[in-house]
């Protein structure tokens, strides 16, 4: 595991150059060689293609020490030359970017009735995606080894056409000790204290990631997705729970003891429902999966009537998001009313939090997502009433680019975090595991 996630890279913008360096014992060489490496990589991975001019221009490294960071990154296979462009006068010059076949990295996200895996390269592009349903109510134990069967399966899949595995990671509902990947508590998954990181550690040669969904999503959107060039995030995931992830700097916050963001657990209503993590009233009691779909099966059993009855053949326990969209979209009254409903308990919610942490962004991912266009009034409609005015000229709030796959490219930015932060670790040869099924 990463005892101490790497945090340097996201926080320094500026080169370590011959001015900075002074501060430097002169041991510290090389670290400062590290961060500007690291700079590199940034720097294509945020405006690739660009030539070792553009990069010396962005950086303000000089053009000698900007060659020879280039020409060690290559070495490392973590960049590549890809031919020349003319800028218009001069000589055409050539182009680097990110090597897509520096690697792979394989994520994994475990909902609450499903695991997701993907594996992608460097660039990063998704090059294998698989997505299977589980049962909610077998043990952790049965699920964890559901997702190992995936993960191996998806790096079989990879290893011979994708090269070295760069890292695995997953991401999970609930409270995570990132430090040891330990999922503490998990009311949605009925788990408790269950090593994930030591049994990834276990099966696979590369450095593992288990962090919470949400924060992983929110890492995704800063580096791959609607939060790229934004430094204050919040992220709320909406599914059958609500999770939220917020982005410092360009860093996930994490508070003292590393769960901060459980905002489907503050208390909305001290007489409410009881929630899955044992309180009263929490958020998530009230704008979840879980509240929209009872919200439904409320109504209809009050005598009110959806199309929703006969798009499930009569069975509302198989309500799914989908369905409720589907029938939205057929404007079906007590859908549309329900998203309504749902949107204005998310607006409440969000603005709180609009006037709590003041951030550029904020985006809506998770399942709930997928009814963006039926939520979107309702939650702007909250937010403009209850957010005190500055907070509300300030924040945006957007959809996550990533959709469904926001949590498992958030793996993916883990990874790629810890890679920028180290790029002089890359070994250039990782002996990958052989899995046989
Ligand atoms: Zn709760």
């Amino acid at each position: 595991m990463q005892a101490n996630p790497p945090v340097f890279i996201m926080i320094l913008t500026k080169p370590l150059g011959a001015m900075s360096q002074s501060r430097f014992k002169t041991g510290d060489q090389a670290l400062v060689r590290q961060i500007n490496l690291a700079i590199i990589l940034d720097q294509l991975r945020e405006n690739a293609p660009l030539s070792r001019a553009a990069l010396a221009e962005k950086t303000g490294l000089n053009k000698t020490t900007v060659s020879s960071l280039v020409g060690e990154l290559i070495e490392r296979q973590l960049v590549r030359e890809i031919g020349l462009e003319s800028a218009g006068v001069g000589r055409p010059s050539v182009q680097l970017t990110l090597n897509p076949e520096a690697g792979f990295v394989v994520s994994a996200e475990l909902g609450v009735d499903y695991i997701s895996v993907i594996s992608t390269d460097f660039a990063p592009h998704i090059n294998y995606k698989v997505k299977k349903t589980i049962n909610p109510n077998q043990d952790q134990h049965e699920i964890i080894e559901q997702v190992l069967v995936l993960l191996k399966h998806t790096i079989s899949e990879n290893a011979s056409a994708h090269g070295s595995l760069l890292g695995v990671a997953a991401g999970v509902p609930g409270l995570v000790d990132y430090s040891t990947g330990t999922v503490l508590f998990a009311p949605n998954l009925r788990w408790q204290n269950a090593e994930l990181g030591k049994i990834l550690q276990q099966e696979f040669n590369a450095p593992i990631f288990v962090d919470n969904e949400a924060n992983m999503a929110a890492l995704g959107e800063y580096y791959f997705g609607a939060a790229r060039g934004y430094e204050e995030v919040l992220y709320i995931s909406a599914g059958v729970g609500i999770g939220g992830g917020i982005i410092i700097n360009g860093s996930v916050m994490r508070g003292k003891t590393g769960y901060a963001g459980e905002f489907g657990h503050m208390t909305m209503d001290p007489e409410g429902e009881v929630c899955g993590c044992g309180n009263r009233g929490c958020w998530e009691t009230q704008a979840s999966l879980r509240a929209l779909f009872k919200y439904i099966r409320d109504n209809i059993a009050a005598g009110k009537k959806s199309s929703l009855q006969e798009l499930l053949w009569g069975n509302l326990n198989s309500l799914s998001i989908e369905k409720v969209v589907e029938a939205a979209r057929h404007d079906d009254k007590l859908a549309r009313e329900a998203f309504n409903k749902i949107g204005c308990n998310l607006g409440v919610g969000i603005a709180s939090l609009v006037n709590a942490l003041n951030p550029e962004l904020v985006i809506l991912g998770g399942p709930m997502s997928l009814a963006w266009e039926f939520l979107r009034s309702s939650i702007d409609q909250e937010l403009h009433t209850r957010a005190l005015r500055w907070h509300q000229e300030s924040a945006n709030i957007v959809l996550a680019r990533h959709g469904a796959d926001a949590c498992v490219m958030g793996g993916v930015a883990a990874v790629y975090n810890h890679m920028l932060a180290r790029p002089s670790d890359r070994l250039t040869t990782v002996a990958l595991p052989v899995y046989f099924s």
